[in-house]
């Protein structure tokens, strides 16, 4: 197998000073699937302590040091080393009482949540498989080490992590995995937001959620977040890119949005999807600037492509909107040819009266009885004031 140089670099300092060290985890499981791994970790016998000490020359993070962690930089590259430990007791369904540390590997591996995932590798020793995690990649299968009703009892977390690695690897859930996720699923409740949105959001992102969400659904599983699909709704994620508002807007219950941790503007992009669901904009060019001024640009296409994928006819629509946008045609006040204090010289008196003509001259510009230029701007402004006059407004 090839290593990145860094990771490289880390395993031979730490071999160099009659240590052990060893890839471990998600970046072994991704090599031996031919992927390019995201995050590296690696496991030694070496103490926290003995690790910042000999990497004193490399920028390092302390952060995780209590539990054995430190992250060091190499070359701009993040990688945790953790010392092996084990974890002695858990408390509400997620955390460690107390880690200890260990030397020996497998007593670390045997703590880790799937077999796929519980792999290492160094140059030295090749892949060491404790817990036949190979064959179980080759079978796409995601099995507990374990009992794996113990294990999901220890960390709820490992419930939602099995979903994920379902959805973004394709795998299958193995039998007495399944049993026992069904059986442990009411413990997710102890599990923080921002975890189970970090979840859900990876599961979601990934190629392929839609088997995923019909069998956590079959298993009542996050089942006040996540709502049943409907036939059309499973297409409709199908076919989507993966795009976080409309793949949200499509599985999510409205408590389930309250309930995740999704970020200000997402969670309004996902309420407007919503809202304006049964909306259906006119094909003309008219219906869709009204659209453009009340939502934007992105809002307008973000919600003609979440009606397309539940099934509404609106190519024409959607042309029509990239046509205004590609002309710099006005459907906004701040495109109007004229602005506030030009009002105002025109002897509109300042205050609320200026908003509303503009907001008027902006709906004619939109209905096209009246060009965006300066000129035909003004003259309407003056027929305004005798209507504003007259009206004894
Ligand atoms: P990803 O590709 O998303 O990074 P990963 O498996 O590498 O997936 P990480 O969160 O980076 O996930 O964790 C690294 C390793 O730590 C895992 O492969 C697994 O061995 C172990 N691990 C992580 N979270 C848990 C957990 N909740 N319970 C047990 N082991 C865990
Ligand atoms: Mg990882």
């Amino acid at each position: 197998m090839k290593l990145p140089e860094f990771a490289q670099k880390a395993l031979a300092l730490i071999e160099a000073n009659s240590g052990e060290a060893y890839l471990v985890g998600g970046c072994v499981r991704d090599m031996v699937m031919g992927k390019t791994q995201n995050d590296i970790d690696i496991t030694t016998n070496m103490l926290p302590d003995e690790i910042e000490e000999l990497f004193v020359r490399y920028k390092t993070l302390d952060v995780g040091k209590k539990h054995g962690t430190i992250t060091v930089f190499i070359d701009d590259n993040p990688i945790e080393i953790t010392t092996y430990r084990i974890e002695g007791g858990y408390e509400d369904n997620r955390h460690p009482k107390s880690v200890h540390f260990t030397n020996r590997l497998k007593e670390d591996l045997s703590r880790r949540d799937f077999t796929m995932n519980a792999l290492c590798y160094n140059d030295k020793s090749g892949i060491v498989d404790e817990f036949y995690g190979v064959r179980d990649i080759q079978n796409r299968c995601i099995r507990a080490i374990g009992e794996p009703k113990k294990r999901f009892g220890e960390d709820a977390l490992r419930i939602l992590r099995a979903f994920r690695f379902m959805a973004q690897l394709d795998f299958f859930i193995e039998e007495s995995t399944i049993s026992a996720i069904y059986e442990c699923r009411g413990l997710l409740k102890n599990i923080s937001p921002e975890r189970v949105t970090e979840e859900v959001t990876k599961l979601l992102l990934s190629n392929n959620p839609v088997g995923t969400l019909l069998l956590m659904s079959e298993l009542h599983v996050l089942e006040n977040i996540l709502k049943p699909l409907s036939e059309i709704e499973q297409n409709a994620i199908e076919n989507s890119n993966p795009t976080l508002e409309i793949r949200l807007a499509i599985a999510l219950k409205k408590e389930g949005l309250e309930s995740l941790c999704v970020d200000k503007k997402t969670k309004a992009r996902v309420k407007m999807l919503w809202d304006n669901q049964h909306f259906k904009i006119n094909p003309d060019k008219q219906s869709v600037k009204q659209k453009l001024n009340e939502l934007s640009y992105e809002e307008v296409l973000l919600l003609l492509d979440y009606q397309a994928l539940l099934g509404e006819d609106n190519k024409v629509q959607r042309n029509l909107v990239l046509e205004v946008e590609q002309n710099g045609e006005c459907y906004s006040l701040k495109q109007l040819n004229i602005n506030g204090d030009e009002i105002v010289l025109n002897g509109v008196p300042k205050g609320g009266k200026v908003g509303e003509i503009l907001r008027i001259l902006l709906d004619n510009v939109i209905s096209g009885r009246v060009e965006n230029e300066k000129s035909a701007l003004l003259e309407c402004v003056k027929n305004m004031q005798c209507v504003v006059v007259f009206r004894g407004l």
